[in-house]
């Protein structure tokens, strides 16, 4: 008998639940892939994402070939593909590992009562996150809205999970259709803008898995410190991996638990923390489900949001803003789909705070250029550094990115690397290049001779509002 795989953001064959379920049930799986963007609502994935997808696509197919197997890729819609794939293979079972995004469960709980009712078995399993959105509740039997408790939940009930390696050689059938090529699928992008992404990146299982050990191996051993430290590497870049499902999360944990020494103990202890916004992330997402689009505190209903004008999103979309840090990190974002965290928070709080636009704005465009897009997580991101979100930081709290880039790129490293034009200026001036015309004119004449916004008069605009909210 035979069952369909249906991956989804599980991009993976080890630790991957529906896959070990029906081999365990003796199916015969059939891999296949949807690509239905219609079904995301109106966060259909970015291009970024896309092209990022494409890839993991591309090595997913080559490990289930390399053991007999391969991945059938077809267009949506999901629930009318899977039945006639139902139909043309005589499949018994259907299994995949569930997503959490509110619209997409909506949609597969509807296939799954449609395919039940034909009479297969149709399972959904759990591959993305250490802690189901539903499995942690307050005192009180609520969602929790802050971390800290969330979290001492999350550490008491923890159970480490044994993890799955896949068999070398997968039964396989060539029953029913082989789907399209994945290039007709138009992932990836028709002038090939992400090229210059994969000198950073390895999309796929084995790139996921090089990470992780590059990280024990390296940036783990003094993560505290320099995880906020944008001029180095001092962080996993594991987030699109998670993203995509090529590395489970307790995969992750376990393998950082094992290198839990007297020496580094409070390394290990705030990465699994890390993981643990990942999923607390997750549990926001589940129990608000409209977080991504509305502020999760109602009192910023009435916020006066400065009024957008084109050009000025465009200058911090496209890093032109005046501002070194912040102009540094639009760059990196754009130039290798991912920003340092400490670096999208500071330009989250420019674009929020001293522009005063909406949140929103920001999240559509991350959403839009991240390989790591993610709808939990960036919701989270960008409704807590706004001061909208839960457990967010007060909106008071205004970063001066001159003095975040004095304090975590003292050198002035990160900015001379992603705004070369900067960097035959000496160091102070780095951050605050305005301060002195004359040197900026001779040392990068193309770049803004004034911040987009001054800083102070933004800060106090955007206190004054605050105020009025408060009045
Ligand atoms: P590490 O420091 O090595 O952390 C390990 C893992 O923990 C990450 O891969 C990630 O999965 C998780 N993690 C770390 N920090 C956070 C966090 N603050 N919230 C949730 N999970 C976290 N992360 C995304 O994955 N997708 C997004 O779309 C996204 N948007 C963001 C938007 C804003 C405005 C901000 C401030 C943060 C956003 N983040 C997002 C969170 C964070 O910046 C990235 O997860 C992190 O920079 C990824 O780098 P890393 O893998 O080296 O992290």
């Amino acid at each position: 008998a035979t069952a369909l795989i249906w991956f989804r953001n599980d991009l993976r064959l080890a630790d991957h639940p529906a896959l070990r379920a029906a081999l365990e049930a003796g199916y015969t799986p059939i891999p296949i892939y949807i690509h239905a963007p219609d079904e995301h609502a109106s966060w259909r994935p970015g291009a970024a994402s896309d092209a990022w997808r494409q890839r993991s696509l591309a090595a997913l197919d080559r490990d289930l070939r390399r053991r007999g197997s391969h991945l059938r890729h077809f267009f949506g819609p999901s629930l009318a593909t899977l039945q006639s794939l139902i139909l043309a293979t005589d499949a018994q079972a259907v299994f995949w590992n569930r997503r959490y995004e509110p619209h997409i469960e909506r949609r597969d709980t509807k296939i799954k009562q449609t395919l039940r009712g034909m009479g297969l078995e149709v399972e959904s399993f759990n591959s993305a996150l250490m802690f189901e959105p539903w499995s942690l509740r307050t005192k009180q039997g609520g969602p929790f809205k802050v971390f800290t408790p969330y979290w001492r939940s999350a550490l008491a009930n923890w159970k480490e999970e044994p993890s799955w390696e896949p068999p070398a050689s997968l039964p396989s059938t060539r029953e029913g259709p082989d789907g399209v090529p994945l290039a007709a699928l138009k992932l990836a992008p028709e002038r090939d803008w992400a090229e210059p992404f994969w000198s950073h990146w390895t999309p796929g299982e084995a790139g996921a898995e090089a990470a992780l050990q590059t990280f024990v191996d390296g940036a783990l051993r003094g993560y505290t410190e320099q995880r906020d430290r944008p001029d180095r590497v001092g962080t996993s870049r594991l987030s699109p991996h998670l993203h995509f499902g090529e590395i489970a999360p307790w995969r992750v944990a376990s393998a950082l638990r094992e290198h839990r020494s007297a020496g580094n103990a409070r390394d290990v202890d705030s990465a699994v923390r890390e993981l643990g916004w990942r999923e607390f992330a997750h549990h926001l997402l589940h129990h608000f489900p409209e977080t991504p689009e509305q502020n999760f505190n109602p009192r910023f209903a009435d916020f006066d949001w400065a009024r957008l004008s084109q050009p000025r999103l465009e200058a911090w979309q496209q890093g032109r803003t005046g501002i070194p840090i912040v102009d540094a990190g639009m760059r990196e974002l754009w130039a290798t789909g991912w920003m340092h965290n400490r670096v999208r928070m500071i330009v989250a709080s420019y674009l929020t705070k001293h522009l005063r636009y909406h949140w929103r704005h920001g999240a559509r465009w991350f959403w839009d250029t991240l390989v790591d897009a993610d709808l939990a997580n960036n919701s989270l991101g960008w409704q807590w550094v706004a001061g909208t979100g839960a457990d967010a930081a007060p909106y008071f709290r205004v970063f001066n990115p001159v003095t975040q880039s004095e304090k975590f790129d003292p050198d002035g490293d990160y900015i001379a690397r992603w705004v070369p034009e900067l960097a035959g200026l000496p160091v102070p001036l780095r951050f605050a290049p305005w301060q002195d015309a004359a040197q900026l004119r001779k040392h990068a004449p193309d770049y803004p001779p004034h911040p987009l916004v001054d800083l102070a008069a933004g800060r106090d605009d955007a206190l004054e509002a605050y105020r009025k909210l408060r009045d």
